[in-house]
């Protein structure tokens, strides 16, 4: 890896959705935050926090633009609706990446711990162009959350998707990464799945995860849900080669069944065995409706991928004092 000589100027991303209770804390504590890395000489002073405003039904949007209008140190940039985390924290970096040499993504809530900013520094100034952050430990978390998370990495692993265990959306992004990334052209977006396929250098930071202080968690458990099978479904097939596996174990124990039954019925002991195909069939049956619905998640996402729709609708975007001179801007 070749060190880099010069500091970045670092865009720091805040996705927020229906965040009114913790903004005005957050924003101080990375101001607070940033302004000592640019006293430090770890960022340009022209670094900025820029939040992604995810369709908010609160006063979040006004909150943020009375926060950008009085210091252009804050951006804000603002869906027409709400389509989701990762969308959001795609559409700052791909913002970030026209003024920026490098992109952190972190919660709004800063559940996750901004002091650990400085080693994500150092890494890029060793020359990674990715840095993952990774949670600690999950004592935090409930019991709920806690087992959920972990059943789900380990099964993760197994349906073949190449995310780092624990790792958060806590991320640096250079960019060289970060203009690599916009090339992906796919809607369905599990960022934590999709970068480490990119293959960029890479190191890990491990940091602490704080209780929420206010408000309460938008992700409800059907957007958790809708992010698990999106983790699975949009970095691997291996469950459809799964099936296939499962269907040829399935022909091999019919084989040996009709063999064993065509003896029972040479020796003359047919009928009986009642209990036995109505078992078999029901097995039969329900595999078969599970691979037809995992075939059909893949379809559907096909389908959906098909209709090449924009992942996003960007509303507004308030950055001051930035240029788009030597940047071309996507149409
Ligand atoms: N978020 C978002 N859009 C959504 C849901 C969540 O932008 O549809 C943001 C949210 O504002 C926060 C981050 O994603 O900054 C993580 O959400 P949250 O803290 O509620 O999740 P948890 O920490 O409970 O997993
Ligand atoms: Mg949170």
């Amino acid at each position: 890896m070749e060190k880099r000589n010069q500091i970045p100027t670092l865009y720091l991303i805040l996705p927020c959705y229906n965040e009114e209770a913790v903004l005005e804390k957050t924003s101080l504590v990375v101001k607070d935050k940033m302004t000592r890395l640019m006293k430090e000489g770890k960022i340009t002073n022209v670094s900025k926090a820029l939040f992604v405003n995810d369709g908010s039904r609160d006063a979040t949007l006004r909150m943020l633009y009375d926060i950008a209008q009085k210091d252009s140190f804050y951006g804000v940039l603002s869906f027409a609706g709400n389509y989701g985390h990762q969308s959001a924290i795609l559409a700052g970096m791909l913002e970030a990446r026209l003024h920026a040499d490098a992109a952190v993504t972190i919660d709004a809530d800063l559940q996750q711990d901004i002091e650990a900013l400085d080693r994500f520094l150092e890494c890029y100034m060793d020359g990674c162009d990715v840095v993952y952050g990774v949670r600690n430990d999950r004592d935090t978390d409930g019991f709920f959350k806690k087992l959920t998370a972990t059943t789900y990495y380990k099964l993760m692993h197994l349906l073949g998707s190449g995310a780092l265990t624990n790792s958060a959306d806590y991320r640096l992004m250079s960019k060289k990464a970060l203009n690599a990334l916009a090339e992906y052209g796919e809607s369905s977006l599990f960022l934590r799945g999709l970068i480490p396929t990119m293959g960029f250098e890479s190191d890990i930071v491990y940091f602490d995860v704080k209780a929420r202080e206010a408000g309460e968690s938008k992700y409800t458990f059907k957007k958790m849900l809708n992010l698990a099978m999106d983790g699975i479904t949009s970095s691997s097939i291996r469950p459809i080669h799964m099936i296939g596996g499962l269907g040829f174990i399935t022909v091999l124990a019919a084989l040996v069944m009709i063999i064993f039954s065509i003896v029972d019925w040479a020796r003359g002991n047919a009928v009986q065995g009642y209990t036995t195909s109505l078992i078999v069939t029901l097995i039969l049956g329900g595999v078969i409706l599970v691979s037809l619905s995992v075939i059909g998640e893949y379809v559907g996402k096909t389908y959906m991928e098909a209709k090449h729709r924009p992942r996003y609708i960007i509303d507004n975007v308030i950055l001051r004092d930035v240029s788009y001179e030597d940047n071309t801007i996507e149409e």
